[in-house]
């Protein structure tokens, strides 16, 4: 496994993997790696030749400057992780590596209510920062493949909707939800939720699963307003639970939808901020 920390590094590298005719398979994260990330990594390694993971806490994306100083940071075991699943090449670039011209040049796209609805209300300028990130890693590693998770379920939306509009000949892979085995959906901020709220984490899954079920046949209001009764009475302190449609995130009025129907939820957990989410049909 080859580690790079420079743009031209990882570009002369990757030159001449793609001359020798080998497809590339991207993986961007922001470290403190877990099974999630890895199951991302082993659908890279499976359908390409070279599996690129980078590791980068994108700052632009960050709307609140604690929980940025807050993530976690853990290169050396990210990088143990990363070999026990034979990963390729590793791309841990500075700040100053990926934004040369500084950061606040956003990108010149329109995404409309894809970015403003559920976390796009609640963290303005998420999206463009990701966005932002994504663009310019993807500019850096010309990939053939990218490989994103449905746990970011508005994040996938908004990619898709990103490479459709810069035209770029890429494919983009959804990859499953992993979670532990109490169904509480694997993510690198869990490491911060402390022991005595870790018990109730997995009420996120029981409301989804029960939405999904929904063994009473209630209305979709009704489910939405079950959702966050549950959340709150289990101590959670939930910003949305919503049921949308799978394509345009617009609420529906129904749980079936020829575009399909997702459910979401995003809650505090104590000082943990969660996101969850699940395909109803
Ligand atoms: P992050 O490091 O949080 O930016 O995540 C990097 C990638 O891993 C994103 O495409 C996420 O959607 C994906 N990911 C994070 N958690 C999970 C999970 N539990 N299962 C599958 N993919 C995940």
């Amino acid at each position: 496994m080859k580690t790079f920390d420079t743009v031209q590094g990882l570009k002369a590298h990757l030159e001449i993997e793609r001359k020798a005719g080998k497809k590339i398979g991207f993986v961007p994260t922001m470290g403190a790696l877990h099974n999630g990330h890895l199951s991302l990594i082993k659908k890279a390694k499976q359908e390409c030749d070279v599996s690129v993971c980078s590791i980068f806490v994108n700052p632009t994306q960050f709307d609140d400057k604690s929980d940025l100083e807050k993530y976690p940071r853990t290169l050396e075991a990210d990088s143990k992780l990363l070999k026990t699943e034979s990963n390729d090449v590793i791309f841990a670039p500075t700040v100053k590596e990926v934004y040369p011209q500084g950061m606040s040049k956003g990108l010149d796209l329109k995404f409309g209510y894809l970015a403003n609805c559920l976390e796009g209300a609640s963290r303005p300028g998420h999206f463009d920062g990701m966005a932002q990130v994504v663009s310019r890693l993807l500019d850096i590693v010309e990939p053939d493949a990218l490989y994103m998770g449905q746990k970011d379920y508005q994040q996938f939306a908004i990619v898709q909707s990103m490479i459709a509009q810069q035209r770029r000949p890429i494919d983009l892979v959804r990859c499953a939800i992993i979670r532990e085995e109490d169904g509480l959906a694997m993510s690198s901020r869990n490491r911060r939720i402390p022991a005595e709220d870790r018990l109730r984490a997995p009420m996120i899954y029981r409301v989804l699963e029960g939405i999904k079920r929904n063994r009473m046949g209630l209305t979709v209001p009704e489910l939405r307003y079950w959702g966050l009764s549950s959340l709150e009475m289990t101590g959670f302190k939930p910003i949305y639970v919503e049921i949308v449609n799978a394509k345009t995130l617009a609420p529906v009025s129904h749980l079936e939808d020829p575009d399909g129907v997702v459910a979401l939820v995003a809650t505090w957990l104590g000082e943990v901020r969660l996101i969850d989410n699940m395909i109803i049909s």
